[in-house]
């Protein structure tokens, strides 16, 4: 077990790729602390990971609300929980016809980065007090590069969070926070894509895909697991050299 006494938050936990790590951090052994809007999915499957043998809470909380995000910290606090890993997984599509529509612009940055942000703010907080932890931020490869039909948008939000990603993880390497993000590609639509869930559409977005298939959602839970266990931690039981590798071996 991978994640034998570990904490983990996961946003948007409810459906998707979020459900799929929180069903496979509860099998390695992690409390899962699944947070999301959508209450009754997010309740039901914690009951499903208590009732197969797993340790799992539901907290209603919307990423864009700081307020939401100060009393998920109180929750962690008050339990004396140590806040191992920090998923921000929760995300909107932009899916539309309309590139320059400005509320779409608007939204998606609000869920996608300000949301990231928020995760992070508070979620590092509480890991400086506790002396560490790993942050896995969803991006998307539609934060890399351009594609014809994706709003500005929400390339633009997922974009902000690849390099918010590489802010955070130099500003806090010292204090033992590791922080990475994940690109992933076309994987099964959103519960937000209109546009991009036409099956119709979806074969000119396979075109793109040298495998010519969607990713799984377990196939990113995998990469998920792998950046927040202690198989990524960078030094932890490695035998470092006593003057830090400067000199060779
Ligand atoms: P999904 O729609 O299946 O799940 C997203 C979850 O986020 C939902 O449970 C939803 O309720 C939750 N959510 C939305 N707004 C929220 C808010 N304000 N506060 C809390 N929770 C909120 O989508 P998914 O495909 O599982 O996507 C997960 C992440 O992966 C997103 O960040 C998405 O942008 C990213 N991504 C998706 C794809 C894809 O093609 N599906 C590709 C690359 C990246």
């Amino acid at each position: 077990m991978r994640m034998k006494n570990k904490t983990t938050l996961i946003t948007g936990a409810s459906n998707g790729m979020g459900a799929a790590e929180a069903k496979l951090f509860a099998n390695e052994g992690s409390h899962v602390i699944l947070a999301d809007i959508q209450d009754d999915l997010g309740e039901k499957l914690t009951e499903e990971i208590n009732q197969s043998g797993g340790s799992a809470e539901y907290f209603h909380l919307d990423v864009t609300d700081e307020s939401n995000w100060e009393k998920m910290i109180l929750h962690i606090r008050e339990r004396s929980m140590k806040l191992d890993v920090l998923v921000n997984n929760a995300g909107i599509s932009a899916s539309s016809p309309d590139l320059l529509n400005i509320d779409i612009f608007d939204n998606v940055m609000k869920v996608n980065t300000r949301g990231v942000f928020l995760g992070m703010k508070y979620c590092i907080g509480a890991m400086l007090e506790t002396g560490g932890g790993s942050v896995v931020n969803i991006s998307s490869i539609s934060g890399i590069i351009g594609q014809s039909y994706v709003h500005m948008g929400y390339s633009g939000s997922k974009g902000a969070v690849r390099l918010m990603t590489k802010s955070a993880a130099v500003q806090y390497a010292e204090s033992g926070i590791r922080v990475n993000s994940i690109h992933p590609g076309v994987m099964p639509p959103m519960t937000t894509s209109e546009m991009t869930a036409d099956p119709e559409f979806r074969k000119i977005m396979l075109e793109d895909v040298p495998m010519n298939r969607v990713g799984l959602v377990e196939e990113v839970a995998n990469a998920v697991l792998f950046l927040a266990s202690d198989d990524a931690s960078y030094i932890t039981g490695a035998e470092l050299p006593v003057d830090g590798g400067l000199t060779a071996r």
